[in-house]
């Protein structure tokens, strides 16, 4: 018998939508035991529709909240039940998916590196976030991680790849200034986690000296983007000195 035929022989009744396996607390008491693991949410949501409709509604939420408390509670400005841009799913991606990067025009690099899950290096911060930001855009928020940091075999610095969030894209300054410069969207790029189209901040001339300053970048060059949902990646060179530690969670409130 298959999970299908399983599920519509269980007894009619007004909660039949919301048993079993498509009981919301069930499932959500299932993943804590599973301390919210990213892999077997990507597996449940796959199963079938309603599934995937109860994964995007309340389960991917969840699983943010889960690892990242503070700063989900500073990005939905402590309303628990709100949406966000983007997609939970999308935001849930890039707390513990590293998005790997390509060589571009302002980013020189021999080869790709790839993506990967960066659960154990992955560690954001507003105050990091902060120094991504040029001068007039300040009174944003934006959460940006550590670099994860990648050997290169043609050079002794290590890339290092990071990511980011805004909190409230759409209604933010740096919206406001990317859409004024007029500069054009990254034509070969998407947002590593959206999907959506990017604008370079190099092209926009919106990358403070403090970026690089923050990242501990070993000549200065880095490169980062912001999509329209507000997701930043991005890529540096780094000084080959040290592991990071710890899970995901957030520096900073
Ligand atoms: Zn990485
Ligand atoms: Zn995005």
């Amino acid at each position: 018998m298959n999970r299908e035929t399983s599920l519509s022989q269980r007894p009619r009744g007004p909660s039949t939508d919301n048993s079993g396996i498509l009981n919301e607390r069930i499932l959500v008491l299932v993943f804590e035991y599973l301390n919210w693991d990213i892999k077997a949410l990507c597996q449940v949501s796959a199963v079938d529709r309603k599934l995937r409709a109860l994964a995007k509604r309340l389960l991917w939420r969840k699983l943010c909240a889960h690892h990242a408390p503070r700063m989900i509670h500073t990005l939905t400005e402590g309303e628990s039940n709100s949406r966000i841009i983007g997609g939970w799913h999308a935001l849930a991606k890039l707390l513990v998916f590293c998005g790997g990067c390509q060589p571009t025009a302002h980013f020189q690099l021999s080869q790709p590196v790839s993506a990967h899950l960066a659960v154990e290096s992955s560690r954001f911060s507003k105050t990091s976030g902060r120094s991504f930001l040029v001068k007039k855009c300040r009174g944003d928020v934006l959460y940006v991680s550590d670099p994860c940091e990648h050997a290169r075999g043609d050079r002794q610095d290590l890339v290092g790849i990071y990511r980011g969030v805004f909190r409230g894209f759409l209604k933010s300054r740096t919206r406001d200034c990317l859409i004024r410069s007029r500069v054009e969207f990254e034509a070969e790029m998407r947002c590593p986690y959206c999907g959506a189209r990017v604008w370079s901040m190099t092209a926009a001339k919106m990358v403070p000296r403090s970026a690089a300053r923050r990242l501990g970048s070993s000549d200065g060059a880095l490169e980062y983007y912001v999509c329209l949902n507000g997701h930043l990646h991005g890529t540096c060179w780094l000084v080959a000195l040290s592991s990071s530690d710890g899970g995901v969670e957030d520096a900073d409130g």
